[in-house]
């Protein structure tokens, strides 16, 4: 019904709320054709017969339209459940109040290649504290769902649910012919995940953003109009800033191993932050050798990211990625974890965590940047031939292993962003 948006909606329904002069749902539908899907089955309740008048078959945009009328509103999973019969065995599903732009093409193979029951595009927000959360483990399969409110002596990783799936029809026959009204996120997502099903979470930065309030609503044709969402798809190359953890994020600890051992450094949430409102892409890059030598294991290292995911999410800022290299060259120590002593290609200033990225997040590394607080970090930028800034940090390039190294300097992560900004937007 789209109460709040009165103002800007009129009588229409919510989906047919215009943006640049057209139907939202017909963005969602000229987005679903751009990447081959021409099958369009649209739920509608409230004012339905304005959305078929205008969609008709679907031929005026060369794919199949049919509209299918819910006597009552049975909530977003429930009248995908009811009308089962009619749907293929892999499809996606989009909510009619969002405005996305995602590569739908690269979100599907992701779910057929990964054989999952079904998939969440899921990301990180700048409000995770009050925001319901999805836990994933390291190969990207949601292990649980916490929904606010999240008590506050726990970490969380900031990954939010946004409201786009693909899903596989016979994992849902459990469901079938439900009449019971059941939202994805609250109801059958966890439901699946207790019987055992396979659910990825397809973590993404492209743009994704629900309209609800006349200020989101506005925000987005803002948005639009300035090219935001036609740039923010993974099938367009980003541009990212590539940052150090030790010293640059958070306080220099040597071999820290413990979440409580954590402090985020002054002024690097407002640094995240305004990398995030300028559509960087930011991705943290850590050698973490603790891991090889047996001081932490995987699943510690997790926490203290989410602690410091946590930390910064309390001040609206956010990461897009962490990556981080678990070995270390030299063996022979107790305790060591020997298949994790190897010469690798992660460890910097090997490149191979920004290469990861590069690929998982469609990075145009030439426009990119790295900060750092060694000349390792330099290094690393030099050899991936990005620019790199020293920050006077941490251990504000004492290391002095590779004094060679090109780079600038600031005097902490908020000063070296501010460069940035400033050299990037002549
Ligand atoms: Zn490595």
């Amino acid at each position: 019904m789209g109460t709040r948006l009165r103002a800007r909606l009129g009588d229409l329904p919510k989906p047919m709320i215009p943006f640049d002069g057209r139907p939202l749902l017909e963005h969602q539908i000229e987005l679903a054709k751009s990447h081959g899907f021409t099958d369009i089955l649209i739920f509608a309740c409230h004012r339905a017969e304005v959305i078929e008048r205008h969609f008709g078959d679907g031929s005026r945009w060369g794919v199949r339209v049919r509209t299918v009328v819910e006597k009552e509103p049975l909530g977003t999973a429930g009248a995908v459940l009811a009308a089962l019969d009619i749907l293929a065995e892999q499809f996606v599903v989009m909510y009619g109040d969002t405005m996305v732009n995602v590569d739908l093409g690269r979100l599907a193979k992701a779910h057929l290649d990964q054989g999952a029951d079904a998939t969440l595009l899921v990301h990180p927000n700048d409000h995770p504290l009050d925001s319901d959360l999805i836990e994933a483990d390291g190969a990207g399969w949601v292990t649980a769902f916490h929904n606010r409110p999240h008590p506050a002596d726990r970490w969380f990783q900031n990954l939010v649910n946004a409201g786009l799936y693909v899903l596989t029809k016979s994992a849902l026959t459990p469901w079938a012919g439900s009449t019971q009204s059941l939202d994805f996120g609250k109801d059958l997502f966890p439901a699946m995940l207790a019987r055992g099903a396979r659910l990825l979470a397809y973590n993404s930065p492209e743009y994704i953003k629900d309209i609800g309030t006349p200020e989101r609503y506005d925000k987005i044709q803002a948005e639009l109009t300035a090219g935001v969402v036609r740039r923010n798809s993974l099938g367009t190359p980003q541009r990212a800033v590539f940052l150090d953890r030790d010293g640059t994020l958070i306080e220099e600890m040597d071999g820290l191993r413990s979440p409580e051992q954590l402090v985020l450094l002054p002024g690097v949430a407002a640094a995240v932050r305004e990398l995030n409102h300028h559509g960087w892409r930011v991705v943290v890059v850590t050698n973490q050798p603790v891991i090889a030598k047996g001081f932490c294991t995987e699943a510690e290292l997790g926490v203290i990211h989410n602690k410091m995911e946590t930390l910064l999410g309390r001040e609206h800022a956010f990461v897009d990625r962490i990556y981080y290299c678990p070995h270390h060259p030299h063996k022979g120590y107790p305790g060591e974890r020997p298949e994790l002593k190897i010469d690798c290609e992660c460890r910097k200033p090997g490149i191979g965590m920004l290469r990861q990225a590069a690929a998982d997040l469609n990075l145009d590394l030439a426009a990119s940047w790295m900060i750092g607080d060694t000349t390792i970090d330099l290094e690393t930028a030099r050899v991936a031939g990005l620019p790199g800034i020293m920050v006077r940090t941490g251990h504000a390039g004492s290391d002095a292993k590779f004094p060679g190294a090109p780079g600038l300097v600031a005097d902490n992560l908020l000063d070296a962003v501010h460069l940035i900004l400033a050299r990037t937007s002549l």
